[in-house]
């Protein structure tokens, strides 16, 4: 008979097996993402161009689509020591609950205090930040994971930290907020009278929940008029999914200490950072021609930017100060209806997962709130971790996948990120215990009045 090893609940690395570089997908892509091009001249953005906006080791990693694996500075390996390595789960109980011949592996990513992956990209930006010799930086923060994580890496290394957080969420997870304070942040709920394109956006949309493409332009405004200060983006951006790749790369190697191989890789996907970073490995094979997988990217059906969104250049932010980025999207002025996985409501995404999107390397599935609750719960109460809404967007896949394997007796190995853990979003829960939650899925007037505002490139 099979002489299969008996692979633990919870894979972790050794610390001499961890990853101590990050990979760039760019660097095997035949079709190379499109380059962001300056909003004015329509030409493909400089190093100079962008320098006074982000910090240059950054732009560097920005631009950079050739060097296929970059070093992790050790001071920022020593930081990832405190929390890596994530686990990688076997979710022995929830294949039970679903009686389900597939094997279904999770990496969790909640194991920090921000409660997400973000902090993998926070400690780098925040670590480029300070090599440079700023005095701070400024972001926007959705669901708060962003902003937490940023907060926690920059009262490691004694930055200043400035939040625009959108306004929902500001309203809908105060503790969030007193989390970010308690490391030393200021949080402003967005959009806000404190700079002028929030004003604008105010004046144009009264009584607005905000959104993140809002909150960043705010981010960046208000980089720009302190000295020394950067922005910094915890998503969207390639740079942030260079970072993420520690997900992936620590996945694939304890996948690959014990023989196993996936054959479906889901991520949720906001802003493509931790899908991308999840991903990453996998997708290396699959560019060589090594292997092959399918790899899904879960959205919700209330912000369906791969599945009902356009390939095209746009801005990244709402109030149109960004550089264009060749990307799917729903428009910039595309305001998502407030839905509770504040880190999914984002109207593009990062220009590398697009290309592979566009070229047949990933597929794209949206599903509703409540379905993605219910799955939410399943998981929770065999698995034992509390996940976030937006985490709960791959369980919902990787659960329905797990369940044709059953109807097909095939027994798949099904890999997907848990993001973090759902603590601060209790309001959601409630909402969804109470019977009360509903979903909300754009009419086609509504996304074509979002791409009717894309910008005339070509
Ligand atoms: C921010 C966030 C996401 C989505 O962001 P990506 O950049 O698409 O990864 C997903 N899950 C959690 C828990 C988050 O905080």
């Amino acid at each position: 008979m099979s002489e299969e090893k008996v692979i633990p609940y919870k894979i972790y690395l050794e610390e001499s097996e961890m990853p101590r570089q990050w990979y760039n997908m760019r660097a095997d892509m035949k079709n190379k993402p499109a380059p962001l091009l300056n909003k004015d001249t329509l030409k493909p953005i400089t190093f100079e161009e962008l320098q006074p906006v982000f910090c240059d080791e950054l732009i560097k990693q920005e631009l950079d689509e050739t060097t296929p694996y970059f070093d992790i500075p050790q001071e920022i390996l020593d930081f990832y020591k405190m929390y890596r390595p994530a686990p990688l789960v076997r979710a022995y109980c929830l294949e039970k609950a679903l009686d389900t011949p597939a094997k279904i592996y999770y990496k969790f990513e909640g194991n920090n205090t921000s409660g997400s992956h973000k902090l993998n990209s926070a400690i780098a930006q925040a670590y480029y930040a300070k090599e440079q010799g700023l005095k701070g930086v400024t972001t926007e923060t959705g669901a708060g994971q962003w902003g937490t994580a940023l907060s926690m890496a920059s009262s490691y290394l004694g930055l200043d930290c400035n939040v625009y957080m959108v306004k929902c969420s500001y309203e809908q997870k105060p503790f969030r907020r007193e989390v970010m304070r308690t490391y030393g942040a200021s949080v402003t709920p967005s959009p806000s009278t404190t700079t002028e394109v929030g004003k604008r956006i105010l004046e144009a949309h009264p009584g607005t929940t905000g959104s993140l493409g809002c909150a960043i332009s705010e981010a960046i405004e208000a980089a720009g008029n302190k000295e020394g200060y950067r922005y910094v983006l915890g998503s969207v951006l390639n740079q942030v999914m260079l970072h993420q790749s520690i997900i992936g790369l620590e996945a694939k190697a304890a996948m690959d200490k014990y023989g196993i191989d996936p054959d479906i890789i889901i991520g949720c996907a906001g802003g493509g950072s931790n899908l991308g970073g999840l991903i990453a490995p996998f997708m290396r094979e699959k560019l060589l021609g090594n292997k092959d997988y399918r790899f899904i990217a879960v959205e919700p059906a209330s912000c369906p930017t791969l599945t009902r969104g356009k390939y095209a250049y746009d801005y990244c932010d709402t109030g149109m100060v960004c550089p264009l980025s060749k990307m799917y999207t729903l428009g910039s002025g595309f305001i998502p209806s407030s839905s509770h996985a504040g880190g999914l409501r984002y109207h593009g995404m990062n220009s590398t997962l697009s290309q592979l999107y566009a070229d047949g390397y990933m597929e794209a599935m949206s599903v509703e709130q409540t379905s993605v609750f219910e799955a939410a719960q399943r998981f929770a109460r065999v698995e034992g971790i509390l996940p976030a809404p937006e985490s709960s967007h791959a369980i919902k896949v990787a659960i329905d996948e797990a369940l044709k394997c059953k109807e097909t007796g095939e027994e798949k190995t099904i890999l997907f990120g848990l993001t973090g853990t759902g603590y601060f979003d209790m309001y959601a829960y409630q909402r969804y215990n109470d019977g009360e939650m509903g979903d909300y899925v754009p009419s086609d007037e509504e996304i074509n009045a979002g791409l009717a505002g894309l910008p005339k490139v070509d």
